[in-house]
């Protein structure tokens, strides 16, 4: 898979755009939806999807761009309030080689706490229920 290319509509974030698969939601507006990682690298790992169909960053426009990181801002901010971690990552990975598996444009927000190690990229599924908690806190700090 190479970096630049035609974007493919099949793949999982498109269909979580579309409804067509489950997710668990922090938020969907016009411009991007942001929900919980289910194999989450740290608690409370979760995902902005910009909904322009755009593979990575380099292919996507600047007004998409611009309106995601308000959203990537606003839901740091809310994983602050809501989780209170030590520090929080913020990544985005352009092309296979820069650790990207899923082909559609997507910012990760990684909770960190002092005590507890990063997890594995992709690793093990999370505990529904565990993510259930975490994203209602994260919600209802978003207001
Ligand atoms: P990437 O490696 O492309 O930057 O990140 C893709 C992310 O999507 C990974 O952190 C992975 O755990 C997450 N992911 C993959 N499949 C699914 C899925 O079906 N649902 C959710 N919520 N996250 C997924």
């Amino acid at each position: 898979m190479s970096l630049t290319g035609q974007y493919d509509d099949t793949n999982i974030f498109a269909k979580i755009i579309a409804g067509d698969a489950p997710a668990i939601k922090l938020f969907d507006d016009e411009h991007a939806v942001a929900i919980m990682d289910i194999f989450p690298q740290s608690p409370g790992h979760c995902l902005v999807i910009p909904k322009e169909p755009a593979r990575n960053l380099l292919d996507l426009s600047d007004g998409a761009a611009a309106q995601a990181i308000s959203r990537v801002k606003a839901l740091a901010k809310a994983v602050e309030t809501g989780l209170d971690p030590d520090g929080i990552v913020v990544t985005q990975f352009n092309g296979a080689p820069a650790g990207q598996t899923v082909f559609h444009i997507h910012f990760h927000i990684i909770p960190r706490w002092d005590a507890i190690p990063l997890g594995r990229h992709g690793g093990g599924q999370a505990d529904m229920e565990e993510l259930n908690a975490q994203a209602e806190k994260i919600r209802a700090a978003l207001g």
